[in-house]
């Protein structure tokens, strides 16, 4: 079974054809994981999975969406939000019995507001990072977490989250940062970018993402799209749908030398070892 354990199918980019996207989903048998990025779509979160029994919620502040800032992704462009984490608010969605994970949080060097200094930013970013993770303990279940531009800045956090579970959504990094997110304890989530051939300019980095899709254990991978963001390279720069996850798993089957069913198996075991409150 394919389970796409991070998507944003309730954000504005599906607004016009959602019933559509659910429904090439549902024809393939998947399990989604619809991830919150602030207030309204942590709880839309909540709502979709309340409706539809194969798909779960994860709630959460991004750590973009605590300054209004003006992003631009090739499938998206929003202003976001300038929220302050509300723990009464998330922890009410939190306990929600199809909410399976508290993020998506975590620290962003790479869109902070031109206006304020990046040092505060990121000071605020680790605070809130941090009381998502005490609600994670609270409520006992795992952190969904977003790193970019900030693997260095996450260090220092991970002897504090040390006893909470999770994923470090999208890992783009390098094999360094991967084994130190898998001592804490942390699955790794692959997303399209693993399809992306390296850059004329700058191969570096995707040599680096192709030695972590080499080496971690199997059992410590997981699959997502993060659509509408990060389309695989068949279709790179149109909106991403949480069925083409398939294209992430090809990808992983061709490095790792296995079969489409046998990578589907171990994925789905360890999205159920990751995410124990999904049925
Ligand atoms: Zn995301």
């Amino acid at each position: 079974m394919l389970i796409d354990t991070h998507c944003h199918i309730q954000f504005k980019a599906f607004y016009d054809d959602v019933e559509d996207v659910i429904s090439r989903c549902h024809e393939k048998d998947m399990i989604l994981n619809l991830v919150g990025t602030q207030a309204e779509t942590s709880k839309k979160a909540v709502e979709w999975a309340e409706k539809y029994d194969w798909m779960y919620a994860t709630v959460g502040l991004h750590p973009i969406q605590e300054y209004k800032t003006y992003v631009e992704e090739e499938a998206d462009t929003f202003i976001t939000r300038g929220e302050q984490f509300d723990y009464d608010y998330y922890k009410k969605l939190a306990l929600h019995q199809k909410t399976i994970a508290i993020g998506e949080t975590g620290l962003d060097r790479f869109h902070i507001p031109k206006n304020i200094d990046p040092e505060i930013v990121m000071t605020k970013q680790k605070e809130t990072f941090l009381q998502h993770a005490r609600l994670a303990r609270e409520v006992n279940k795992p952190m969904s977490i977003h790193i970019r531009d900030a693997h260095e800045d996450m260090m220092p956090l991970l002897s504090q989250v040390k006893e909470n579970s999770g994923v470090i959504h999208c890992y783009t990094g390098n094999w360094e940062y991967a084994q130190e997110y898998l001592k804490a304890g942390f699955f790794l989530g692959f997303t399209g970018v693993i399809t992306y051939p390296p850059k004329k300019t700058d191969p570096k980095p995707q040599e680096w993402l192709n030695e972590v899709v080499e080496k971690v254990p199997l059992d410590r991978m997981v699959v997502e799209t993060d659509s509408p963001y990060l389309a695989p390279h068949v279709v790179r720069g149109q909106r991403n749908e949480p069925w083409r996850v398939e294209e992430v798993v090809k990808r992983i089957a061709s490095v790792r030398v296995l079969s489409m069913e046998e990578l589907e198996a171990q994925l789905e075991k360890n999205s159920h070892a990751l995410f124990p409150n999904m049925i």
